[in-house]
Parts: structure tokens; C-alpha cells; sequence
């Protein structure tokens, strides 16, 4: 990976914008959720964990749960989230369908089995109260234990995280917080109505080390409306205040015709495609200067964070909670739209509240829509993987795990990868492509080679932009 590379090497050449800016899939998963099955259902999913539950299995999981409320719209929201306002009204009965979905899942899992990574997300996870948080996270251990030195970590909103919370979730074992800021000025957070004055923020990362929360993540935002490099150099200069231990950066992707919410941002007061990528340069320029290291997909981290020391190991991984260091670890979701991904395959439960609910009541799994991965998926998950964790792909390595002869297996795949070689995005030699600066940041087009169901999916509009 391109660890040591300058702020320099980052400053994509204005023609490469114009060849390389396409809708495509993140890859929070390959094969991407769109191509995943409705026909996988309840039963299919307990034949996954049945498959992967030997009664002596004592192999670690990772929990993610999701609490989907919020009191309040972002416009640029892109996650499965419901605006409640009356929290006693949503909460007893989704807490409820919680614990049943806990239940079923314990059913399903090897006595042996603990918890070594959970986090959080939504929504607003402390859109509960401090007493739910605890309550939830002690069901949650009761039903499956806590491993030593597990992660548990979570999402939180500094507009509505008070000190109890934070409490709550100490005494509960989270020991990471992340949270949203986005962008401090605000003209710009009255565009995309969240109002976060800096103080708060500051306050709640303040406590949260004050009560030994040892990790603090915060998420950042560019592409917004009102923003300009002026404007966004001095949301900067407040972020270095806060200290934060990761960074990640994420593109606004505009695509109201699949987030209604968007369409409250006009699009006039958004950026240019020149703008955002000065707004982005000078991003990468800073977090690099004060020591941090590109990761990789947005996201930054110190010099001595383990998720930077597993990439100079090779080892990193990542999973629908971001990247993580717990390679070959099975995650379970719980809560509306989870995702599971139990040894490669994938699970979603339904995205509706009033039918997940409905569908635990009656005792059942709330299953949505699942996939099960032929060998060419999970050969084409492992290669896509390794350039977005690792920035490396070794042919021999993957030639041994899969039992394939990789030029062979991917000539076409490596013809294409000759114009992104020739303009800088990656190095092909030795049996070997190894990630370069530029195609850190443009790592979607660089996956984008090895997806074999990209093309057939293209013309829906289903992606947004990869710049
Ligand atoms: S707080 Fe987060 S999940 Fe809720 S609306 Fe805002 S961006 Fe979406």
C-alpha cells in the first residue's frame, strides 16, 4: 500500500477526473447487495448458520446491531433510518423484536461461541435512553459472552449524546465511539439542516476520553452544498482541536432519485466536480501532513492504530462495519436491514420496521433477501478485497488459495487493467498489482474490473458517482 506516498502523489491529473468519474458500488460487499437473492429466505439462512455452527465451534463472531431512529432529518442521509420524534412509541416495541431476533439467533449458534468485535450504527444507537443501552447490551452478553479485549463500539450523534450515555455505555464495555461531524460551518450545516455546533462536539469527545472511551472516530463529508476549500480548510482546523484517532472522508454521493431525502438539497448549491476534488486534495493533504495514513475507501487512521499496522501486515480486513483486523470472523446482524456475512455468504433481514417486528412476533427469522457465493464470487470477493484493505494482490497467493491459475483465470480482467497501469493507478509487474496514490482514490475503479456482474447492473442507476 502506499503508505509512505506524499500528499503530492494524491492530486489526481484533471483528465483523469474526466475518464474515471462513474457511478459505481462502494463494495461494502461483492457480489454487491442489488444481485443478492428475495429467494434466500428464513430457511436458507438457518442452513448458513446450521453449516456454520458445529456444536464444538468456539470461533469468535462479530455482532452488529441496528437501532434505525433518528429525532431529526439530514438531507444528505443515506442510511436506513426513520424520523420519531415520540420515542416511547417506537422504542418498547423494537427493543422488543430485538431481544426475540437475539433469541432466535442464540438458537442458532454453538454453545462455545463469544462476541470478540460489536458495534452499533443506525439511525441514532443513542437515540435510546442511557437505561436501554444498558439493558440491550446485557441481554446481548447474557445470550452470547463477551470475549476478552473485545471491541465494542458505536455510533453516536453529539446533537443528542449526553453525559449519562456515556456513562451507560462504559459500564456497558464500549470502549470505540465514532460519530458524524461532517463540516463545522454553518452555512453549510443549515443546507443540510444538522446543526452541530463545534463545542458540542468537542464536549462529548472530551468526556468520552475523560471516561476512557481509547478510540475516537470522527465521519467528515465533502462534496455538500456551500462548501469551498476556504470553508472546508477551517472545518479542518477544528478537527486537528479534536484529535480525532481515525478519519474517514466520505464523497457526498448525490443520488436523490434513490435517497428522497436528497432531493431537499439543491443541486445548484453544490460544489463542482473541480471544487470537490480540491476540497478532497487539500483533505488528504492535511490528514497526511499531522501524520495520518491513508487507509484506503476514506478512511485514515494514526501511525500506530492497529488497523494501520494490519495493513503494513497484509492483514486487514473489512466487513459491513468498516475495516476491521479480525480476519475470518462471521458477522451477525441484528435489528431491520442487518447484514450478516457468515463464511462469505450473505444475509439481509427486512428493511420495513412493521414487518420485521411483525415476522419476529411470530417467532420466525426476519429474512429479507440473502446470497450464497459460488466459488467464482468468493475468488472475485478475496481479489477485491485484498486491493481495497491491503493494496496489494499477489497472483501466486491467490492462485494457491483458489486452486486457479490467475493469469489464466483473469486475462481478460488483466487486459483491462492496462490503461489504469499506463495512467498511474496501479503497478503491474512481478506477478503482482500493487495499489499507487491515485488509485487509493479511485480504488472503486480499480474493483470495478473484477465485478462480474457490474456491467448488467450499470444501466439501472443504481451507484453513485466514484468521484
Ligand atoms: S443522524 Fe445519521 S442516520 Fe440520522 S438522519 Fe442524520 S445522517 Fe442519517
Amino acid at each position: 500500500m502506499a503508505n509512505s506516498a506524499a500528499s503530492g502523489d494524491y492530486v489526481l491529473p484533471r483528465e483523469l477526473l474526466q475518464r474515471y468519474a462513474k457511478p459505481g458500488p462502494r463494495y461494502t460487499s461483492y457480489p454487491t447487495a442489488p444481485v443478492w437473492s428475495d429467494s434466500f429466505d428464513a430457511a436458507e439462512a438457518r442452513r448458513l448458520y446450521a453449516q456454520n455452527n458445529p456444536a464444538d465451534s468456539q470461533a469468535p463472531l462479530a455482532l452488529y446491531a441496528h437501532i434505525p431512529f433518528c429525532t431529526s432529518l439530514c438531507w444528505y442521509c443515506g442510511c436506513h433510518v426513520k424520523i420519531e420524534r415520540n420515542k416511547a412509541k417506537v422504542t418498547g416495541p423494537y427493543l422488543q423484536a430485538l431481544r426475540q431476533e437475539l433469541a432466535l439467533l442464540r438458537a442458532e449458534l454453538a454453545p462455545g461461541r463469544q462476541i470478540s468485535q460489536m458495534h452499533w450504527g443506525g439511525g441514532t444507537p443513542t437515540y435510546l435512553s442511557p437505561e436501554d443501552i444498558s439493558e440491550l447490551t446485557a441481554s446481548i452478553v447474557a445470550a452470547i459472552p463477551r470475549a476478552e479485549g473485545a471491541e465494542f463500539s458505536i455510533e453516536v450523534d453529539p446533537r443528542v449524546t449526553t453525559d449519562e450515555h456515556l456513562q451507560a455505555l462504559r459500564e456497558s464495555g464500549f470502549n470505540r465511539l465514532s460519530m458524524g461531524v461532517q463540516d463545522f460551518n454553518p452555512q453549510v450545516q443549515a443546507a443540510v439542516h444538522r446543526i452541530q455546533p463545534f463545542e458540542k462536539t468537542a464536549e462529548l469527545i472530551h468526556n468520552a476520553r475523560k471516561r476512557g472511551f481509547v478510540s475516537i472516530n470522527i465521519d467528515l463529508m465533502y462534496g455538500l452544498p456551500h462548501q469551498s476549500v476556504e470553508s472546508f480548510a477551517a472545518t479542518l482546523d477544528q478537527v486537528r482541536e479534536l484529535d480525532p484517532d481515525r478519519i474517514a472522508l466520505f464523497h457526498y454521493a448525490h443520488v436523490p432519485w434513490l435517497k428522497p431525502a436528497q432531493k431537499l438539497i439543491k443541486s445548484e448549491d453544490l460544489p463542482d466536480t473541480e471544487s470537490k476534488t480540491q476540497i478532497f486534495e487539500l483533505a488528504v493533504a492535511t490528514f497526511l501532513a499531522r501524520g495520518y495514513r491513508y487507509i484506503g475507501m476514506d478512511h485514515f487512521a494514526k501511525p500506530d492504530d492497529e488497523l494501520t499496522l494490519a495493513q503494513q501486515a497484509g492483514s486487514l480486513r473489512r466487513n459491513f462495519m468498516g475495516y476491521t483486523t479480525q480476519a475470518g470472523v462471521d458477522l451477525y446482524g441484528l435489528g431491520v436491514s442487518s447484514i450478516s456475512e457468515i463464511d462469505g455468504h450473505f444475509v439481509q433481514n427486512l428493511r420495513a420496521i412493521p414487518d420485521y417486528e411483525e415476522r419476529l412476533a411470530a417467532g420466525q427469522l426476519p429474512t429479507l433477501r440473502g446470497m450464497w457465493l459460488s466459488p467464482d464470487d468468493l475468488l472475485r470477493k478475496a481479489v477485491i478485497e485484498e486491493l481495497i484493505c491491503n493494496g496489494v494482490l499477489d497472483f501466486a497467493a491467490i492462485s494457491q488459495r483458489f486452486a486457479i491459475d490467475f493469469e489464466n483465470y483473469f486475462a481478460a480482467e488483466l487486459q483491462a487493467c492496462a490503461p489504469l497501469a499506463e495512467d498511474g493507478l496501479i503497478a503491474l509487474n512481478a506477478g503482482q498489482i500493487r495499489v499507487q496514490p491515485r488509485g487509493q482514490i479511485l480504488i472503486r475503479n480499480v474493483c470495478m474490473i473484477w465485478d462480474a456482474y457490474l456491467q448488467a447492473q450499470q444501466s439501472k442507476q443504481m451507484f453513485s458517482q466514484t468521484l
